[in-house]
């Protein structure tokens, strides 16, 4: 799957094309009634409403830019040890890697990886299980991670605080990059390059950042978990129950909605399955995706 933001290419590496969720649980405070009156752009991608699911995607975005290869959220990976999602807990023979040696796209070849955030679905494939170590899964690649988002989360962790999920998670497939010397610690506003800004999206995260594209007319944001599933567009203040702050994901969510209806912006969550990526345009008071095939 692969779609194009002005000269970059994207490629879409999919790791779980279909991790449901339960919609009472994981958007508590979803209006029902506004699902049923989208129903057909919601069913049967995004919302199961009779099963009461809400369904997605963990997947990778591949950029090759500039002669440079970018490859953002690193999944859920193999052999790690997940044990609150069964379908996740050292799993392997995911194919993750195949996939993206198909699309033309060689581990070793991957310059950067850079993690929106650092929960346990989107840094998964930075390392891999060699002789019982973990190991750089991307052997040239450096690897970004939010200067802030990787000090709360040790906080968290040397604390004791941190979710299991996610402390294991830290130990498995983040920790090792730092030890291994192979992270760049960035801040708001860093340029990757022409036209690339990481841009703060709190809320979901302390530190969660976005990669602003913006290419003359051509415009995207890779916004990570600031929107889970196009449920959010329709209503922008649905925070996740897995958001840190789900007043300033809120916050977030709604000023990424307003600038992509304004600009032309393509929104490219990290989760959304379908065409994997949506333009917001303006609803009544509200918002609602343009679900471009286009793009898948
Ligand atoms: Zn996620």
């Amino acid at each position: 799957m692969r779609f194009a933001i002005g000269d970059a290419t994207v490629d879409v590496i999919v790791d779980d094309d279909d991790f449901g969720l339960p919609l009472a649980e994981f958007l508590p405070g979803y209006d029902r009634g506004l699902i049923e009156a989208h129903r057909a752009t919601l069913e049967p991608v995004f919302i199961d409403l009779a099963r009461g699911v809400a369904k997605h995607a963990i997947q990778s975005f591949v950029v090759r830019t500039g002669g440079r290869t970018l490859l953002i959220d690193a999944c859920i990976g193999e052999h790690k040890d997940i044990p609150e999602i069964p379908a996740w807990h050292r799993r392997r023979g995911s194919g993750f890697l195949d996939r993206l040696r198909a699309s033309g796209i060689d581990p070793a070849g991957i310059d950067v990886v850079f993690c929106t955030h650092l929960h346990v679905d989107h840094v998964g494939w930075n390392t891999r299980q060699d002789n019982g170590r973990w190991q750089p899964t991307f052997p040239n690649a450096r690897y970004l991670f939010g200067r802030r988002e990787l000090a709360d989360w040790m906080t968290q962790h040397d604390a004791g605080r941190a979710p299991p999920i996610h402390a294991r998670a830290l130990e498995q497939s983040v920790i090792p990059i730092v030890e291994a010397g192979r992270v760049d610690l960035v801040d708001d506003g860093h340029q990757l390059g022409p036209g690339l800004r990481l841009v703060p999206l709190p809320g979901h995260t302390s530190g969660q950042m976005g990669l602003m594209v913006d290419y003359a007319q051509h415009r995207a944001i890779f916004c990570g978990d600031a929107v889970h599933n196009p449920v959010q567009i329709f209503q922008p203040d649905l925070s996740t129950s897995s958001c840190a702050d789900p007043q300033l994901a809120r916050e977030t969510r709604t000023k990424i909605l307003a600038e992509a209806a304004d600009s032309g912006r393509l929104v490219i969550p990290a989760h959304f399955r379908g065409p994997r990526c949506a333009h917001v345009r303006r609803d009544g008071g509200g918002y609602a995706p343009v679900l471009d095939a286009r793009h898948g």
